[in-house]
């Protein structure tokens, strides 16, 4: 059949043939639908398959998801749109009922508060908010007997790092799923399933990315619990576009050596900050003087993470504004896990969604700074945080 120019122009050039090439780095695969030539394939593709429409699944997210599932040790993985849709997609699988109880962190992110919170009003679940590292807390969790209990792996923004080994046997005995957000660490710092979590949660926003330039977020783990998630992801329909998996994938391909090389950074950063007399205290899960240095020798990898947390003496949020515009090197800016150093005032950023109430609760201070510790020179990091402390501290 001849075909006309609006045909020609719609039609040419649509089909790779003759190649028998394959690329070292995968291809970015913008197609929202595929068709098929046979209509049996189709009806497969449509049932999952094959790739028919990218809300159901799609070639670059699928990469990373086999991607992630190696690092966290899992048989599968689902990828999303963000690590917020990651959380909700984990709380929305849950069979609530008016009444049940959700344990997460009291000192976790206050977005990830804010959200359970909301979802828990609208069902009439409860919510306990916990501090995870205390010693009571798996007594706690046993006789509340959750649903669902949620951890950080290193908690955001006070570095707390729990032992999901302890609180993983308090959910087996009060019938709980246990939810692990391992972003902090990243897949390489921890495998949060390995240590009895039933979902690990990432935001491959920040290391698996590793370059600030795609949101996204990951839920790993037994193929028995990741069906029901990606069956209702066709649904909620919020999945991670072609281009940014591209760019994760891309990113987690050095995750490795970024994450070792920002965890010396980041110890060596701490150590320098120790010795200043403007700062009230260093937090860093590597230095002895952490309150959970022992549980983080046995269940961080690789050393003891990237993120440094510190309270600058006797400040308030003017000294904290006049240290952030003061940085040089470091930037201001509210995320982690770029290979640029990121500082951020906790309170007014990973915090500003908590009520005041909730942050004295969780012991978030308004002298507190958190630093993702990129992969500078870490003298230079550390020269020009103290500097910008020194700023701060005089008006
Ligand atoms: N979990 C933690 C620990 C985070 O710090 C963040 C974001 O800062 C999220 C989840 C949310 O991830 P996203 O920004 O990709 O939605």
């Amino acid at each position: 059949m001849s075909k006309k120019q609006k045909t020609l122009a719609v039609h040419a050039g649509s089909r790779l043939t003759g190649s028998k090439a394959v690329p070292v780095a995968p291809p970015v695969f913008p197609a929202a639908v595929n068709w098929f030539d046979s209509s049996e394939d189709l009806s497969d593709a449509l049932d999952g398959k094959d790739f028919a429409y990218a809300r159901i699944s799609a070639p670059n997210a699928s990469l990373l998801e086999e991607a992630v599932a190696a690092l966290e040790g899992a048989e599968a993985c689902v990828a999303y749109a963000s690590g917020m849709a990651a959380l909700r997609s984990v709380f929305d699988a849950q069979a609530w009922r008016p009444g049940d109880r959700l344990v997460m962190p009291a000192d976790g992110y206050g977005v990830t508060r804010l959200l359970y919170k909301n979802l828990c009003a609208r069902l009439g679940v409860e919510l306990h908010a916990l501090l995870l590292t205390d010693a009571q807390a798996p007594a706690r969790i046993r006789e509340l007997r959750p649903r669902m209990v949620l951890a950080e792996s290193i908690t955001n923004p006070l570095l707390r790092v729990p032992d999901l080994r302890a609180l993983s046997h308090a959910c087996g005995d009060a019938g709980a799923v246990f939810v692990v957000d391992a972003t902090f660490p990243s897949p390489h710092g921890q495998r949060a399933l390995s240590l009895g979590a039933d979902y690990a949660v990432q935001s491959t926003s920040k290391w698996l990315n590793g370059h600030s330039d795609a949101l996204g977020g990951t839920v790993s783990g037994s193929q028995a619990r990741m069906a029901p998630l990606r069956a209702a992801r066709i649904l909620a329909g919020d999945v991670l576009g072609p281009f940014e998996a591209w760019l994760t994938l891309r990113g987690l391909r050095t995750l490795p050596v970024r994450m070792k090389a920002h965890a010396e950074h980041a110890a060596h950063v701490a150590r320098r900050l120790e010795g200043s007399a403007l700062l009230d205290r260093v937090i860093y899960p590597g230095l002895p003087s952490h309150p959970d240095h022992a549980v983080a020798r046995e269940l961080l990898e690789g050393g003891f993470g990237p993120m440094v947390a510190f309270e600058i003496k006797g400040g308030g949020r003017p000294e904290g504004d006049r240290f952030l515009e003061a940085l040089r090197i470091c930037k201001p800016g509210p995320s982690l896990g770029d290979v640029g150093t990121l500082v951020m005032h906790a309170a007014s950023a990973s915090a500003r969604r908590m009520t005041p109430e909730e942050r004295e609760a969780a012991g978030i201070r308004e002298s507190l700074i958190r630093v993702s510790v990129g992969l500078e020179d870490p003298d230079d990091v550390a020269d020009d945080l103290l500097q910008a402390v020194a700023k701060g501290a005089r008006p």
